[in-house]
């Protein structure tokens, strides 16, 4: 006997069997139930999440000997015929081949004719969206006078580019991405009923290389059979994927921490070495961050992860070394770099330096400390203050904003007393709460300020980017309200680019201790308003 592909020799013949998409099988199944069943039908979602599967299940449920029924028997041979992909009447169409255009010109002579053996008449159209203008007219005459005995059951992952006026004659349907934890159950199940001795972490690496496609994953689990046989192990699974080995990124997480930029370039030179694709590892390393977040929001409710325990671990260990804005700047920052990471021709240097800068980000130190110890009157030294970096035995506070300025002024260094921005800084601290993704915008801003009923927010021109996003009709509003909760009323809102440029002083605050301070530990640049008047 011929060897067949996993995906196809576990293909789910029933309703019930269909994983991760009990919306979609339920409605169809009440549709034959109530005898209120569409002549056309759009399923769409992305690859191997189970449309071609699905179309197969109702085609035998309206075709079934015992039907229309939202069971099918799976053995007359209407069912049978059908799972083998051989019925007279059901017709798939891979309008992706050429002969898919062919096959709908077929398809307009086709319909007139009542059907061969069985109730119905069903053509099921794969790819869909690959058809051409002539292909999509036929159809669509079709669809305007369905004959009784025909259905129609399109299949797309590219719902965009099916017309209008097709969409609007189909009852549609959208396939989700079938989640992690139920693909790997599935795989699991798979391997015991083959034989086949796999490691957790190479069946967890196979799904999460899988994106949510379970014929994804189940060709990648045939892959490794076909290479290693009927035993994988962790490093089969390394060497045939390509994954970033979790140590390597819990490693690479350990390294920030550290703020050891050494190792982060040695850990990136092996994990080349290793053959590890960048994008890959990048994704990896925003997926551990994603859950060092998620962990911090929720106190560690280990429900939230599919991890292995090693992982579970790790992010335990790690998620009390940074705070919440930490996270949430290196996950923009990282967000930013896989999508440069396709066009760029040297990936792994420019993740590399990614991870350098979460260094940088993760050295701010915490903003409230340091302004308390100044505020308490400047009777400490500067060099006596020590800032609680990223690298603490408990959870650090949850905020450390870089960037602030006085209300109406920028940030006003004399002798002996800083006084430091009430509104911007309780302007992050709301959003932070209230509008993270604001938040993640604002806090780039250079400065913030409020004066006399106007909001003031200004972007450096290389953070121009942060300022368009907030610039939008809905931001505006979210930053109004936000706004309004603080000075009582909705305000003006300036939202501007502008390099504030260094004003000659008489003495020069360079030379201050403290402002030497601010300097060393804020990868910044001081900014003196010229509209101050020296102490
Ligand atoms: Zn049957």
């Amino acid at each position: 006997m011929s060897y067949q592909v996993l995906a196809r020799k576990w293909r789910p013949q029933k309703f019930e069997d269909v994983l991760g998409q009990e919306l979609v099988t339920r409605t169809l199944q009440n549709a034959i139930r109530s005898g209120r069943v569409a002549h056309a039908f759009l399923f769409s979602g992305v690859r191997g999440v189970g449309k071609t599967t699905t179309a197969r299940i109702l085609a035998k449920a309206l075709n079934c000997e015992k039907g229309p029924t939202p069971e099918p028997c799976g053995v007359c041979v209407s069912c049978n015929e059908i799972a083998a992909g051989n019925s007279i009447d059901v017709l798939e169409i891979d309008a992706a081949s050429n002969r898919g255009i062919d096959n709908i010109r077929e398809l307009r002579e086709n319909v007139r004719y009542l059907t061969a053996r069985d109730r119905f008449k069903i053509f099921i159209i794969d790819e869909a969206h690959m058809l051409s203008n002539d292909a999509f007219n036929a159809l669509l005459k079709t669809l305007e006078e369905p004959p009784p005995h025909v259905k129609f059951i399109l299949a797309t992952t590219e719902h965009h580019k099916i017309p209008p006026t097709i969409t609007s004659r189909c009852q549609q349907f959208d396939f989700k991405a079938i989640p992690f934890s139920l693909i790997l159950s599935r795989l699991q199940s798979i391997a015991i009923e083959e034989g086949v001795e796999v490691s957790d972490y190479a069946l967890r690496s196979m799904v999460s290389t899988a994106q949510g496609s379970m014929r994804d994953a189940q060709s990648l689990l045939d892959q490794t059979i076909a290479f290693c046989g009927k035993r994988i192990s962790d490093a089969d699974a390394r060497a045939l994927l390509g994954v970033a080995d979790e140590t390597l990124v819990v490693g690479l997480l350990d390294a920030v921490i550290n703020k050891d930029r050494k190792k982060i370039v040695e850990l990136m030179e092996q994990a080349q070495d290793g053959g590890i694709d960048a994008q890959n590892l990048c994704r990896r390393v925003i997926a551990h961050i994603r859950n060092l977040l998620v962990f911090r929001a929720t106190a560690g409710e280990e429900k939230l992860f599919h991890l292995s325990d090693f992982e579970k671990e790790q992010t335990a260990r790690q998620s009390s070394h940074f705070s919440e804005v930490d996270l949430i700047r290196f996950y923009d920052l990282l967000n930013r770099t896989e999508n440069e990471l396709r066009w760029n021709s040297h990936p792994f240097i420019h993740l590399e330096m990614a991870l350098v800068k979460t260094v940088e980000l993760a050295r701010l130190p915490e903003l409230e400390k340091i302004i308390d110890e100044f505020r308490k009157g400047g009777e400490s030294d500067a060099s006596r203050i020590t800032p609680a970096r990223a690298v603490t035995s408990s959870p650090p506070p949850s905020r450390k904003i870089p960037v602030n300025a006085p209300e109406s002024k920028s940030a006003v260094v004399s002798d002996d007393v800083v006084r430091l921005p009430p509104f911007s800084e309780r302007l992050l601290e709301l959003a932070q709460k209230e509008a993270l993704p604001l938040f993640s915008n604002l806090q780039h801003a250079q400065n913030i300020s409020c004066w006399d009923g106007k909001v003031k927010i200004v972007f450096s021109s290389s953070d121009k980017i942060y300022h368009s996003l907030l610039s939008g009709a809905d931001a505006r509003q979210q930053l109004g309200n936000l706004c309004a909760k603080i000075v009582g009323t909705l305000p003006e809102i300036e939202i501007v680019v502008q390099d504030i440029s260094v004003a000659p002083s008489k003495r020069n605050p360079v030379d201050d201790p403290k402002v030497k301070f601010f300097v060393e530990e804020f990868p910044g640049k001081i900014v003196v308003d010229p509209n101050i008047e020296d102490p």
